[in-house]
């Protein structure tokens, strides 16, 4: 049940909510609020009071003010795939769900930018202009799923982040519903192009997971595609090996689109759930692309292959056609999704280590794992050194059996954090 809110009469609110959205915008029965008891996170939950649905700005607007009389607690929400339990409604609360604001708004091939509503998902921007040559550069694993306004409020990255940087670098401004329902645009207008007079504030949203305000609408930076890619598989007996390569490559001068590890249990995952035809017995595999200019890029394909070869890597397979890229790409952003075949319940971790660290932490997961009697896979952007060990554990033998399994796994997310922190 959601907690008992401490603000007056529940069916007040709720009636006041119906009269600004009206009935279908405002979930309020406990079985239809259990979707909304956590996001990716999934190791803590709890419900939300009530979960609104807006429109349009001025709904928002109008449902903020009503929490702020009430002083009710408001949780913005994208599309919930946070791995961080950043849309947990810890006290309850109103959860202010930006998915029927999913609009491409307008989009300017000419200045490169298009206005889009903070619902809109991710891939859908790039989808809407790959005919013009163009794409919207920040790409997480979860972009057919997870929003521009959950990218804003994460300033997400991905796997093309090591060359094209985060979701700062490709926002130009964007609106914003402040906590009391004022409303503010930030950066560059949409109109004119030109810097509003005032701060540059963006970069103090940007990343702030919604504590300013309620990101609605968005100018984002388009880029003109690459002419050409050429992306390769290295498999390696171990991750040792492959962290490596990819210190080499940059060492060499050469700044891939993206690099990405998975080691040797994701990869079975995967290749089970995806038949790409992974090796199942290589300690680690690595997806390096190159892009850019056509000419060139074979150059450069042979350093990389070369690189890999002096460390070792039993093969370095090059996809031929768009189609096989295409398929390395499902396996690699789709890792997480195969993780059910290993285990019912999985702890995410993100973290960010210097790249020539690599090997050092991958020992230390490893490990971790063996003392504590917990399996925990790997995929991860290696180019930039952003981590993901993944805690496998069962939720449900975690009640009913092993209760011993589950808080083991979150007493490695806390030995973790103190670890890190010693580090600092
Ligand atoms: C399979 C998988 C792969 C992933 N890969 C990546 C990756 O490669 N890189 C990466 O960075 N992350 C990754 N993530 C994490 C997650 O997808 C990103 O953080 C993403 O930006 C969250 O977007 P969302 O729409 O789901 O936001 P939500 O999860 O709904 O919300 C995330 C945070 O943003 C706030 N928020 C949401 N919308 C708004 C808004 N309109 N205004 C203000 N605040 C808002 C929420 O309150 C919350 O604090 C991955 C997650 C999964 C499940």
């Amino acid at each position: 049940m959601p907690p008992q809110i401490p603000w007056g009469k529940p069916s007040t609110l709720a009636d006041e909510l119906r009269a600004i959205i009206g009935e279908d915008g405002v979930v309020c029965k406990p079985e239809e609020l259990l979707v909304y008891e956590c996001d990716a996170y999934t190791l803590e939950k709890n419900l939300p009071n009530f979960v609104v649905l807006p429109r349009s700005t001025e709904e928002l607007v109008a449902i903020v003010k009503l929490c702020a009389k009430h002083n009710v607690p408001i949780i913005p929400r994208g599309a919930g795939t946070s791995l961080s339990g950043a849309v947990l409604a810890v006290t309850g609360g109103v959860m202010i769900t930006l998915s029927r604001m999913d609009k491409i708004l307008s989009v300017d091939c000419r200045n490169r930018r298009a206005l889009v509503e903070a619902g809109c998902v991710n891939a859908w921007i790039t989808n809407a202009v790959k005919s013009r040559g163009l794409l919207y550069a920040p790409d997480p694993s979860s972009q057919p799923a997870c929003t521009i306004g959950g990218n804003v409020a994460t300033n997400s990255g991905g796997p093309h982040t090591l060359k094209y940087g985060v979701t700062t670098n490709h926002v130009l401004g964007f609106e914003l519903v402040l906590p009391d329902g004022e409303v503010v645009w930030l950066g560059t207008k949409p109109d004119g192009g030109e810097e509003a007079g005032d701060y540059d504030l963006r970069g103090a949203v940007i990343g702030s997971e919604g504590m300013f305000g309620i990101v609605t609408r968005v100018l984002v930076r388009l880029i003109k595609a690459p002419q050409a890619y050429k992306t390769m598989l290295g498999v390696f007996e171990n991750v040792d090996d492959a962290s490596q390569t990819v210190s080499d490559i940059i060492a060499a001068g050469i700044v891939p689109g993206a690099m990405e590890m998975m080691d040797q249990l994701i990869t079975q995952a995967v290749e089970a759930a995806y038949r790409f035809g992974f090796p199942l017995d290589a300690g680690a595999v690595l997806i390096v692309e190159l892009d850019g200019l056509a000419a060139g890029l074979d150059k450069q394909a042979e350093r990389v292959i070369e690189i890999c070869k002096k460390n070792r890597a039993r093969e370095v397979r090059t996809a031929g056609t768009e189609d096989e890229r295409a398929l390395l790409w499902k396996c690699r952003k789709r890792a997480f999704g195969a993780i059910g075949r290993l285990s019912p319940n999985f702890l995410t971790q993100d973290g960010v280590v210097p790249r020539s660290k690599l090997p050092e932490i991958m020992r230390y997961i490893r490990a971790t794992s063996e003392k504590h009697g917990l399996r925990i896979p790997n995929v991860f952007h290696a180019g930039d050194g952003n981590i993901h060990p993944l805690v496998l554990y069962d939720g449900a033998a975690g009640r009913a059996r092993h209760s011993g399994e589950m808080h083991c796994a979150r007493r490695q997310r806390d030995r973790r954090a103190r670890h890190w922190r010693r580090e600092d």
